[in-house]
């Protein structure tokens, strides 16, 4: 019975055999470049980068050297978005100034590596935020500075799924949108500047979070910093008159004609709508 089986697989592969045999024929004749490759050799490959897939902490990057003249690939680059992600949270604590408070959208991502611990044991002093969905909710979870992450780091957890962090070392996770209305306070008493700092410091495409409190004006030097840092979006949540606004300064915006005007200080509702400066309401 086996011996039979056997056989009857062995028949099965020849006949699989041949059969690869006729389309590999078949395909030299429908695109005969596959030989031309061989003999066109004569040519001195002239090798170039090129970007399948930009890479962001959302996107992997993909980047192939082929030759331009029989695509023949030479090399390939490739970085997962994970890593870009785990880059900025890295560079966020480990550049944050002091008592400074990083926050962090995961995305679709709602496991932490354990090496966040030891970032945040380096740096006592700074808070940690990350927005993420899990299951079509978006949840904001805290990790407050002065936290004691020992048994983390004692464990043999790599990988700690955020939902189930709640509670422990005085992290806190709360369901809400994906711009929580109880924002923390973003801008210490170091005030502005260390808004300012993280903007010039954001990595490219950043988008960058301060919490103004019941303070509504920006200084025209937020304008001249954005504008050095074109590539950078801000975004300042604050108070007034018992409600919550977030102002949004995309990237990309010119700035000259609000900094034409010779004014140093600008209302945050009043430029709304001015150099494509958008303030909104949120709940
Ligand atoms: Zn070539």
């Amino acid at each position: 019975m086996k011996n039979k089986e056997t056989k009857k697989c062995f028949c099965k592969n020849l006949l699989h055999g041949m059969l690869c045999a006729v389309i590999a024929i078949g395909c030299m004749l429908i695109f005969p470049q596959f030989e031309m490759k061989a003999e066109a050799k004569n040519h001195t490959c002239n090798y170039v980068w090129k970007t399948l897939s930009k890479g962001s902490a959302y996107e992997d990057l993909y980047e192939i050297k082929s030759c331009e003249i029989c695509g023949e690939v030479q090399m390939t680059n490739y970085k997962r978005a994970y890593d870009f992600l785990r880059e900025r949270m890295q560079n966020q604590i480990k550049l944050a100034r002091k008592n400074w408070v990083v926050v962090n959208d995961l995305g679709f991502y709602h496991t932490l590596h354990d090496e966040v611990f030891v970032w945040l044991t380096e740096r006592n002093d700074v808070t940690l935020v990350v927005t993420y969905e899990y299951e079509g909710t978006y949840y904001q979870t805290t990790f407050p500075a002065g936290a004691d992450y020992t048994e983390f780091l004692q464990d043999d957890v790599v990988f700690y799924g955020m939902p189930g962090l709640h509670g422990k070392c005085g992290i806190t996770s709360t369901a809400g949108g994906k711009i929580p209305s109880n924002f923390p306070e973003l801008v210490t008493l170091e005030g502005a500047e260390g808004f300012y700092f993280h903007i010039k410091m954001a990595p490219a495409q950043e988008t960058v979070y301060a919490s103004y409190g019941d303070n509504h004006t920006i200084h025209k030097t937020l304008l001249t910093t954005l504008s050095e840092r074109n590539d950078v979006t801000a975004v300042i949540f604050f108070e007034y008159k018992g409600m919550n606004f977030k102002t949004t300064f995309p990237a990309g915006a010119d700035y000259t004609e609000l900094l034409k005007e010779g004014t140093q200080f600008f209302g945050l509702l009043g430029v709304n709508g001015r150099c494509g400066i958008v303030t909104e309401v949120i709940l």
